[in-house]
């Protein structure tokens, strides 16, 4: 069979593989012309659908845009900045500037303070090669800061085209399906006028000035928690709605567990306040130093979850800080964090390898 390619973004048609890019039911290769489902939620409920594609060929998609003049708008989700990366990113954009922004603030309790947050993502992107023209904080789904994005999306771009960058899960449909909601008139007709002005697996939607903002596909990034964690479980470590701060007073040589999938220790000086900001759904469990290992082989995945399944146990990796700041968060990428009260203190953070962990003055 002669390769088919949808008639609205070019992509080579299968039938075989729902979550890979162009899919399409077989019954719709009896039409004439021949479209992805992608394009055809598009076309017929004005709705974008993230297609997730593996590492190579998503980067070799990404570097496309080094060759345009364009703003790169950058989407993270700040419960799962590690998860979030996009590696080579800086590479393959060339030299066309990033607008940062971090999604899903929403799940944030209401007081984090938002620089604080937003110099945090800007020195991690930055440890990673990347500087950002502006970095920005919204929530997609609750549509919080939505329309400052937008305004900083068009005084960025500065009469040029906007490339909408972003691994899978970090809200990047949700804010897209947005932008397009705000741009047509509401009556549905604006999908035929996108239509046609797809690139090979970017899709555009015309912008007033003729130019265009393309989405691109979300590329799967093994270390965000939707991959490390079972379906069941992703429900339960991602927070849907904004988390709780739960206090824990310790003493020397107590441990507080995180589910199954973190520990922290705290070896002192002194008694402390350590603050949990997870998901409300992930049990907190504080134990004796003494008795933590023993607790993690007995009850990882019973009483310690998520995980709910108890399926071996991992090997979870170590590190060790001394805090100097005066309130410092221990961030589990993906879970949450731990604030330590005070400097000075001694804490050893473990979790799986598909976890990484780092610290950050405090942002609240
Ligand atoms: P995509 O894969 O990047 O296109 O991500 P989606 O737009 O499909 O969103 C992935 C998940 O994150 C969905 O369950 C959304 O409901 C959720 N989500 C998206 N934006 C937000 C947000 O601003 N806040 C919260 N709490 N969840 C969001």
């Amino acid at each position: 069979m002669d390769d088919i390619l949808c008639a609205g973004c070019g992509i080579k048609i299968q039938t075989e593989n729902e979550n890979a890019p162009g899919y399409a039911p077989p019954g719709a290769l009896k039409h004439n012309p021949v479209i992805c489902r992608r394009c055809f939620r598009l076309k017929n409920y004005n709705e974008i659908q993230d297609v997730p594609m593996t590492g190579d060929d998503f980067l070799k998609l990404l570097s496309k845009i080094a060759d345009a003049d364009a703003l790169v708008v950058y989407l993270v989700d700040i419960f799962d900045f590690s998860g979030s990366w996009i590696p080579g990113l800086q590479r393959f954009i060339g030299k066309n500037p990033v607008l940062l922004v971090g999604n899903k603030n929403d799940l944030l309790p209401k007081s984090t303070n938002p620089n604080k947050l937003k110099n945090w993502l800007r020195r991690s992107v930055r440890g990673l090669g990347l500087r950002p023209v502006d970095v920005l904080l919204m929530s997609a789904e609750k549509n919080h800061g939505i329309d400052d994005v937008m305004q900083n999306m068009e005084y960025y771009r500065n009469g040029r085209d906007v490339y909408i960058v972003g691994v899978t899960n970090v809200g990047k449909s949700t804010f897209i399906n947005h932008l397009i909601r705000q741009s047509g008139n509401g009556d549905g007709e604006i999908t035929t006028s996108h239509f046609p002005g797809t690139t090979l697996d970017f899709i555009g939607i015309p912008l007033d000035d003729g130019h265009m903002l393309y989405d691109t596909p979300g590329v799967v990034n093994l270390h965000q928690a939707a991959h490390f964690v079972s379906e069941q479980d992703y429900g339960e470590i991602m927070p849907s709605k904004e988390i709780k701060p739960k206090v824990f007073q310790l003493n020397e040589d107590q441990t507080l567990f995180l589910g199954g999938l973190g520990r922290i220790d705290y070896t002192g000086p002194g008694r402390r306040s350590l603050i949990v900001y997870a998901s409300n759904a992930l049990t907190v469990h504080r134990t004796k130093l003494e008795n933590a290992d023993d607790l993690f082989h007995r009850q990882y995945g019973h009483l310690l979850t998520p995980p709910s399944h108890r399926d071996g146990l991992p090997a979870l990796k170590r590190y060790d800080f001394r805090t100097d700041e005066l309130n410092t968060d221990i961030v589990f990428s993906g879970l949450g964090w731990v604030t330590v009260k005070g400097k000075g203190a001694r804490v050893s953070a473990y979790a799986p390898s598909s976890i990484s962990v780092s610290v950050r003055a405090s942002i609240i």
